[in-house]
């Protein structure tokens, strides 16, 4: 357990839609809040899903040649900020290059806990707050206006013209038995 990350799903492919460049995807499990219209409604229980090996994921991260970041969205990663700062240090010893964002439903002020201070030290751009549905104006890479997109260092600032004009877009991802769509939908688009 100790070593593990409460998992719902991970992109090991790589998605060009939740940041700039291909990207590795981790959505975790749980999150206390309960937006309306949430997209992603099944991350929200908190309930043991998928608990993976941190190391798994850092190989299999390590493994993918293609991608120029991680996004880590949820459910809420600052629930398991620990292990995912753990995570990331691993990552990023081996390959600092790459660029971290992470979505959360806290805003910025909100993250003032040890263990989540620690997780801020690793991300470079933070979208923050939680989604208010009639706020979505179907734009920028965040799901409604209320969010922030704070960049925390400045790897990813020559990017800016991406997050808050050309990010949104939807990738269909189709398997035998499950059709999945990664991105940020537009409003009507939400279920
Ligand atoms: S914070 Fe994010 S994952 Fe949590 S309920 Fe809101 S939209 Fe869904």
């Amino acid at each position: 357990m100790k070593d593990t990350i409460n998992i719902l799903d991970l992109c090991e492919s790589g998605t060009n839609v939740l940041g700039p460049g291909k990207r590795y995807v981790i959505w975790v499990q749980g999150c206390p809040f309960n937006c309306e219209k949430c997209t992603t409604p099944e991350g929200i229980p908190i309930r043991l899903n998928k608990l993976t090996p941190i190391k798994s994921i850092v190989e299999s991260i390590l493994n993918n040649h293609e991608i120029e970041g991680i996004t880590i969205s949820g459910g809420e990663p600052f629930l398991q900020a620990s292990k995912l700062s753990k995570l990331l240090a691993d990552v990023l010893q081996i390959k600092p290059e790459l660029s971290v964002l992470v979505f959360t439903g806290y805003t910025y002020k909100r993250l003032d806990w040890a263990k989540a201070k620690d997780f801020l030290r690793y991300i470079d751009v933070l979208i923050d707050g939680q989604y208010i549905d009639k706020l979505n104006n179907g734009k920028e890479l965040k799901g409604s206006s209320n969010q922030k997109i704070i960049f925390l260092t400045d790897k990813l600032r020559d990017e800016e013209d991406y997050f808050y004009t050309k990010g949104r877009n939807l990738e269909v991802i189709v398997e035998a038995s499950s059709q999945t769509i990664i991105g940020i939908p537009s409003r009507q688009l939400n279920h």
